[in-house]
């Protein structure tokens, strides 16, 4: 796995006209099934994909937290919500509230969550890749596939289902 990983960059660097260029098609005329699609592409690939053997996310990107977020952690940690932030928050430069740091203070040696109950939302539906309309969220995939192993497999699936 960690060898895909470490590969990952270059290949979606390489696919990324070709994504480009896939998702603006289907921006202008998404299938009717494409929700349904996705669906089954998703847990086709997170069926054998192990998330505890890469944890790429979690090491090299970090989730926005919302107030929701926050109370929820903070309450979990047994912390105010205040301190919470002060401790392991900042504010990004579109004014979201992001790790102070990579790869993330709660990701564990052994790629475990220490707060994964509770984690945020944000790192809950990653890789969006089961998202209703995934047409409206194809920029943000672009920057994924070079990520997350999981997404750049379910977009080549994708391409390969979806001619257009
Ligand atoms: S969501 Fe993707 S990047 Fe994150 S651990 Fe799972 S496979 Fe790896
Ligand atoms: S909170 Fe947990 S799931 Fe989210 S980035 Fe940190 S270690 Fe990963």
């Amino acid at each position: 796995m960690q060898e895909f990983i470490d590969q990952l960059p270059k290949l979606a660097k390489d696919k990324h006209n070709e994504n480009k260029k896939f998702f603006t098609k289907l921006k202008k005329k998404p299938p009717k099934k494409l929700d349904q699609m996705m669906q089954e592409l998703h847990d086709d690939e997170f069926g054998t994909t192990d998330c505890l053997q890469c944890a790429n996310c979690c090491k090299t990107t970090g989730p926005l937290f919302t107030d929701r977020d926050v109370d929820r952690i903070a309450k979990f940690l047994k912390i105010k919500p205040r301190k919470f932030e002060e401790h392991y928050l900042r504010t990004d430069e579109e004014g979201d509230l992001v790790l102070q740091q990579t790869p993330c203070t709660f990701l564990g040696v052994d790629n475990y969550c220490a707060i994964y109950e509770v984690r945020p939302k944000a790192c809950r539906e990653y890789p969006h890749t089961d998202r209703k309309k995934f047409q409206q969220i194809t920029n943000l995939t672009l920057k994924n596939v070079a990520i997350c192993p999981a997404a750049y497999h379910i977009v080549e699936k994708m391409k390969a289902k979806l001619p257009i």
